[in-house]
């Protein structure tokens, strides 16, 4: 395992970085450490837990320059970066706020009067997390976080084609007595992640279908529960009485966005036909004024597309698109500039069901756009996916934007916008069907994931009970 990675830099192509992975018996011997270290760390309790995280907080903050310029060099976006370590250190504060309650042990009285329950819970010794690149530092602390308070220790593998930002981060976490025994970082790819998969009490893994069905079989294997957070194919439907103007925007946003690369992009838009051309109109007038983060960092709102893999993929959903009849209506091409590729918002009509832009994952900024007549026809064209992550409806009153959501299978549905489930951190959901598996991991839900709930069945009188035998 211990075969040097290459790590390409997304704006210049060039493999500026390299990485090393732990030889499998490293990795056994840093998942026994931490174990060890755990019992430490439950034993401080959640007061302990909290003042180590504020630490943490602190010590990031103190390489937030290094951090941000680890990121830049692996996603090749400023703005982003920058919200994606705001996000992790608000993760901290709020996590910390609601740990203590959920935490909370109970005493209850049962159905039987003379036995007493206490509910306890017992957190998983050993969590590990395995992360994909399109957020690099947010989806590898998503699950951490509440798994840290929870009382497990944490070891993370994140993509190995982002992994530049974990030295900067290891640097912080090394600052924190009580959190450096407990809370490691490593770089490898697949290989490293499978190991992990057999040394932890529980994983968290974000990335592809299809690495989430080896994961799941390992983990079956090795009997623990895994958390699938996997892809999707977004709809969104814009029933004839939408704002169009808010509603352009939104859907704008929401697809384009971190250049499309995001699990919850809006990439298929179902258009109620009456509105149809104005709404297409619209959203290509604005799709037009976005401009490209190129030739700086500084500059436009649309970033490269990170992993060299996916400009293929990109290129080749276009170009199926529109060998079968799809119309470009702005975008349309992935260019390479200076060794890095890039995508231009991409509206494209006369598509359908039969192409790959409206049935694979593209992770782009394209927005499909297809006409409905009835309502019953959108939401059987929003469902007709093996996907089912999240989705948008818009329409003039809420009462029917729901009636069409309550319709649609998806764990989470924004209501006249879009992505609202990557800001609001309250909605629990579930993924359905090969979107993933597994309990919620927003909501106060995610953190129960890593306790074991443990019961204690107390008799409180000294009179025999009625169903002892006799004797
Ligand atoms: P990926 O599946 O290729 O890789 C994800 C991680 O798994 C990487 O760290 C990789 O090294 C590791 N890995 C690869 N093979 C492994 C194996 N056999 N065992 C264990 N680990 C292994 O995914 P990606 O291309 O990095 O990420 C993009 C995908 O992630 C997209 O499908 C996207 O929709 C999905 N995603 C989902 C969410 C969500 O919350 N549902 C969020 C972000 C991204």
């Amino acid at each position: 395992m211990n075969k040097t990675i290459e790590v390409r830099n997304p704006r210049t192509g060039i493999s500026d970085h390299t990485i090393v992975p732990p030889s499998k018996n490293q990795l056994e011997q840093q998942c026994l450490n931490l174990r060890q270290a755990q019992i430490h760390w439950q034993q401080i309790g959640i007061v302990g837990r909290i003042e180590a995280l504020q630490q943490l907080k602190q010590a990031v903050l103190s390489q937030r320059d290094r951090l941000t310029e680890a990121l830049v060099q692996d996603t090749g976006r400023l703005s982003i970066s920058a919200l994606e370590i705001d996000s992790f250190l608000s993760s901290i504060d709020r996590w910390c706020q609601l740990a203590p309650e959920l935490l909370q042990e109970s005493e209850k009285n049962t159905a039987i009067p003379f036995i007493k329950l206490q509910q306890t819970f017992v957190p998983y010794s050993l969590v590990g997390v395995i992360s994909p690149w399109n957020f690099p530092l947010l989806l590898s602390t998503i699950d951490t976080i509440p798994a840290l308070l929870a009382g497990c220790a944490v070891m993370v593998k994140p993509s190995e084609i982002a992994p530049r930002f974990i030295a900067p981060l290891m640097k912080a976490i090394k600052t924190v007595p009580d959190l450096r025994d407990i809370l490691v970082f490593i770089e490898g790819g697949g290989e490293t992640g499978a190991s992990l998969i057999e040394y932890v009490d529980l994983i968290c893994f974000t990335g592809s279908v299809a690495t989430g069905r080896k994961v799941g079989a390992a983990a079956a294997a090795n009997f623990i529960p895994a958390f699938l957070e996997l892809g999707g194919k977004d709809p969104a439907i814009i029933l004839s009485s939408a704002n169009l103007e808010l509603t352009t925007s939104a859907i704008l946003w929401g697809s384009v966005v971190n250049t499309g690369q995001s699990c919850l992009s809006l990439e298929r838009i179902y258009v109620a036909e009456s509105i149809f051309e104005q709404f297409v109109d619209l959203l290509v007038t604005k799709a037009k004024s976005l401009k490209l983060a190129y030739p700086t960092v500084e500059s436009g709102e649309i970033g490269p597309i990170i992993a060299e893999r996916q400009a293929g993929i990109i290129s080749e959903h276009l170009q199926d698109a529109i060998a079968k009849g799809a119309m470009v209506r702005c975008g349309g091409t992935v260019e390479e500039k200076d060794g890095g590729w890039w995508c231009y918002p991409t509206v494209l009509t006369q598509v359908n069901h039969s192409m790959k832009v409206m049935t694979e994952e593209t992770f782009a900024p394209i927005m499909p756009i297809m006409p409905f007549v009835t309502v019953e026809e959108a939401i059987n064209l929003a469902n007709d996916t093996i996907y089912g992550l999240s989705a948008a409806v818009f329409a003039a009153e809420e009462s029917e934007a729901i009636a069409v959501a309550r319709q649609i299978d998806a764990g989470a549905i924004s209501i006249n916008d879009a992505g609202l489930t990557a800001l609001i951190y309250e909605g629990e959901k579930n993924s359905f069907k090969y979107s993933g598996l597994g309990g919620s991991r927003m909501g106060a839900a995610s953190l129960k994931r890593f306790l074991r709930n443990k019961a204690f069945l107390a008799k409180t009188n000294s009179v025999a009970d009625p169903w002892w035998f006799d004797s």
